[in-house]
């Protein structure tokens, strides 16, 4: 597989440092509020990228954290007055929620910065005693110029950002960083704060800066040296370029094998972002749309590729989608009859001969900078040849080969289902539905009617509707 490397800025071939195995480190979202669409494209793709990676036989150990202490997250604790914890372990919770909605699959781990503080002081630590790190009244600074490759990510040149910075130094007075030796220096450890969290260090008590969490969560549970780093293109300075110069500095080894950056969602043409206020968050679009209809839409474009949100190119994204569900149905449908007919000539030659050549231009568009676009285009080529290569004749075996294959390429690895949303409520949901409804019958036999119409109203706020028929009760989602 050809991976586009940020740092050397062409498409190399991944070569992992323990083969067979991939250790991947992907920066989570700030947990203050509920993640916006932006951040779920992140989530999405590099999720694919893993799903791919297991596909081809790699055993991936997938790492994403959850930043749990910043300035925002203080800031929203301070404003509704409640501890600062209570604010992140909130929205980790629903963020969990969001990413399962979107068929996101749960990290190997998923580190919290507040749970991972004695790794940053002994990071810290070390940084001081080999001289690339100083402390000055209870802030400890990395000593950037002592760096030697600072800026080999972002491509910046050490003097430009010097100069820049320069014309800063009233900000740095604003923020309290003016005892820097060198206004290109970032902060390690700040001291605390009245009303913030803090924990206790050599440096007396304080918080981590934000870029080191990453190089400690990900040197904990990857290893000094990882085979991919991802994020948002926004990330790659000042956040990648400082995680780069601590874990380098602290280690002496290479810290990352590949850089994967993603490209922004964008709304209207403008970066969709928060502090602009032009943002929807997973949840209010999950409300309106299939989550898997998001997916499916994130993944219409390349990761590199810039991608509007629209409501156009969602609907786009479902009508789409509604063409796999519907070729996958057909399939269904044959396998569902079970007509116990051995697989035909034709039937097998097709197998043998016309399917590799699908699964080959699926894997040659992953195998290019996973370039899920065109993945999903052999996917609509698939749909359509299956769909004019079965019909009520054909063997259900056959088309149970073919159903696998769909599933194999759209569910497994796209992470996109195959199957309708409404199938899958079926099992545990269904059977609480029908017990409530059991229970309504019965209360109603015995002319209780107050139970009865408390069933019908806790459904309804389900988003069930009942009818009561001559048939008995029938339901339908509102
Ligand atoms: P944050 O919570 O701002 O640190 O963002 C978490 C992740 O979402 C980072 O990898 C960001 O680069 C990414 N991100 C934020 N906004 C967008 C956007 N509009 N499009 C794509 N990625 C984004
Ligand atoms: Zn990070």
């Amino acid at each position: 597989m050809k991976i586009y490397n940020t740092m050397t800025r062409q498409k190399e071939e991944f070569v992992p440092l323990n083969p067979g195995k991939a250790g991947i480190y992907v920066c989570g979202p700030t947990v203050y509020d509920f993640i916006h669409i932006g951040n779920a494209r992140p989530m999405i793709v590099f999720d694919t990228l893993r799903r791919y990676l297991e596909h081809k036989g790699y055993e991936v150990n997938f790492v994403t954290n959850f930043t749990d202490v910043d300035d925002k997250i203080i800031n929203r604790s301070i404003k509704e007055n409640v501890p600062a914890s209570e604010i992140s372990e909130k929205y980790i919770a629903e963020c969990k929620k969001d990413m399962e909605a979107l068929n996101v699959k749960p990290a190997t781990v998923h580190p919290q910065a507040t749970k991972e503080i004695p790794e940053m002081i002994d990071m810290v630590k070390t940084l001081i005693d080999n001289g690339h790190a100083y402390e000055k009244n209870g802030t400890v600074y990395f000593k950037v110029r002592s760096f030697d490759s600072y800026g080999k990510l972002s491509h910046k040149n050490i003097d430009d950002l010097e100069s820049g910075h320069r014309a800063e130094s009233h900000q740095l007075k604003v923020s309290g960083e003016d005892e820097k030796e060198d206004a290109l220096d970032f902060v390690l450890w700040k001291p605390k704060k009245e009303g913030e969290p803090y924990w206790e260090s050599p440096w007396g008590q304080g918080r981590p800066g934000w870029h080191l969490e990453c190089s400690c969560m990900s040197k904990k549970y990857i290893g000094d040296t990882l085979d991919i780093h991802a994020g948002g293109e926004d990330l790659i300075f000042p956040h990648h370029e400082n995680e780069i110069a601590q874990s380098e500095a602290a280690s002496g080894k290479e810290f990352s094998r590949y850089w994967m950056h993603n490209a922004f969602l964008r709304i209207n043409g403008d970066k969709m972002s928060k502090s602009l206020g032009n943002f929807f968050t997973v949840r209010d679009i999950c409300e309106k749309y299939d989550p898997q209809i998001v997916r499916f839409f994130m993944l219409s474009a390349q990761y590199r590729t810039p991608l509007n949100f629209s409501k156009e190119l969602i609907e786009d994204s479902a009508k789409g989608l509604e063409r796999i569900l519907n070729g996958a149905e057909k399939l269904s449908d044959i396998v569902g009859k079970d007509n116990k007919k051995a697989i035909s000539e034709a039937e097998q030659s097709i197998l043998d001969n016309e399917i590799p050549k699908f699964v080959s231009r699926f894997d040659e568009a992953m195998d290019d900078d996973l370039n899920t676009a065109d993945a999903i285009s052999v996917i609509f080529e698939l749909v359509r040849f299956t769909n004019a290569n079965t019909d009520e004749n054909s063997s259900s075996d056959y088309a149970k080969k073919l159903y696998d294959i769909l599933f194999e390429l759209s569910d497994t690895v796209l992470g996109v289902h195959i199957e309708r949303a409404e199938d899958e409520m079926a099992s545990e949901d269904v059977a609480r539905i029908e017990a409530l409804i059991a229970e309504r019958t019965a209360a109603k036999k015995e002319k209780n009617f107050a139970r009865a119409d408390e069933i019908r109203n806790q459904l309804l706020e389900e988003g069930i509707i009942l009818e009561d028929t001559r048939e008995g009760v029938k339901w339908k989602r509102a």
